[in-house]
């Protein structure tokens, strides 16, 4: 089978772990401040704090932000779940911002207008989270500057795209937003297994990430309500949680890091060739055409507004090729729409959803595999015209 995105583990990789499990600390030892360190040096960024996934990092986030209820929050309805949920786990609001229909990720106009109305209702967000989608970076220039006059917060969701670049920096030095959030779940762009991060150029903000990382507990005797206690003391000042990563995942991000360039220059050739391969086919490839660089975790076709989805997608599966849809729009699950959320409110995240497919990209993705995902795909689209 051909799944639509997987993990690269070398043997470095194996031998780093294995290497930790022979030591000392299995958690809470060296490797995960080296990690912490390879990531900050990667993205040229101050501070960066390890956790257990990107989730926790996006509710760590929240929470070091000061997000409460009654606050508003506001993302993309092209994501998964876990975007829009941190602001939940605060007891916050959720709302959306509709995607540009060409980027696929949130439109920064709708975002302005959006803002225009909750300003004159009193109703402005404390926390816009943009999502780098496919890894492609989002307009942060426009969007800070908006965040400027509105006085909001940003968290990139970056679970898509460590390695990708802004025109002027990497995504992770977190030069338009407050804190940038990453994912090495096994099918992101690099991987822990489970596992994430987040990124920030603010001291306080990096203190409170790793505090709610850690129960809300404290040993730094400046954060303290005494002074002279004793070596043992510790103190929790707030409420925190366990959202550690372990020295066993964090040795193995510390040597997949080392090969993400590599990684992501064989996405983007793959990603050219794909573009090739579909040029005579009805059906419109991502542009990768922008200033900056993607750091390509899906490739993602829009199939002719004709053409029958569930058809293609039912024979690529029968075929061996897993190939999958990102995103069902967020107000689509039942929870949200529980929540007062209905189909047709975000008419082109909608219409974008219905002729998505994402075809296989990881980097040990070969030739061949790519050549038989696009005669296969060739096949049922000539078949279901
Ligand atoms: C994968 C993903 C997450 C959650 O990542 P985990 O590390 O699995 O918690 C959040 N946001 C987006 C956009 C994702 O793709």
């Amino acid at each position: 089978m051909i799944p639509y995105a997987r993990q690269n583990i070398t043997n470095s990789d194996i031998e780093a772990v294995v290497k930790v499990l022979r030591s000392d600390f299995l958690t809470q030892g060296p490797a995960v401040p080296t990690f912490e360190k390879a990531i900050s040096d990667y993205c040229k960024v101050n501070y960066c704090v390890a956790v257990s996934s990107a989730t926790s990092a996006l509710h760590v986030a929240c929470l070091a932000l000061g997000l409460k209820s009654g606050d508003w929050l506001w993302t993309s309805p092209n994501t998964f779940v876990a975007s829009a949920n941190c602001g939940l786990y605060c007891g916050a609001n959720i709302d959306f911002v509709d995607i540009n229909p060409d980027t696929y990720n949130l439109c920064v106009e709708a975002l302005e207008k959006k803002l225009i109305k909750a300003d004159a209702e009193g109703k402005l967000p404390k926390i816009v989270i943009p999502v780098h989608f496919a890894g492609r970076p989002c307009d942060m220039k426009k969007i800070y500057a908006l965040s400027q006059r509105y006085g909001f917060r940003i968290i990139e969701d970056a679970s898509h795209a460590i390695g990708a670049d802004l025109p002027s920096s990497k995504i992770g030095a977190c030069e338009y937003s407050d804190i940038t959030v990453f994912s090495f779940h096994p099918v992101k762009i690099i991987t822990t297994g489970e596992g994430g991060a987040a990124t920030t150029n603010d001291a306080v903000l990096a203190e409170r990430l790793s505090l709610f990382r850690s129960h809300g507990v404290t040993r730094n005797r400046s954060l303290m309500d005494q002074e002279g206690l004793p070596d043992w003391y510790y103190q929790q000042i707030d409420l925190g949680y366990n959202y550690r990563l372990t020295d066993i995942q964090a040795a193995l991000g510390v040597s997949q890091i080392k090969t993400l360039d590599d990684n992501i220059n064989q996405r983007t050739q793959l990603a050219y060739r794909y573009d090739e391969l579909l040029s005579d086919l009805n059906v419109k490839p991502p542009s990768l055409d922008f200033n900056g660089r993607s750091a390509l975790h899906l490739y993602v076709i829009q199939l002719n507004s004709s053409t029958d989805r569930k058809n293609v997608f039912d024979y690529l599966r029968r075929k061996g090729i897993a190939v999958n849809v990102h995103y069902i729009p967020v107000h689509y699950q039942p929870f949200y729409q529980s929540l007062g959320f209905k189909v047709g409110d975000f008419p082109n995240a909608e219409a974008y959803y219905e002729n998505a497919i994402s075809l296989p990209m990881y980097p040990i993705l070969t030739t061949k595999q790519q050549d038989e995902v696009i005669s296969n795909l060739r096949k049922i689209l000539h078949f279901s015209k």
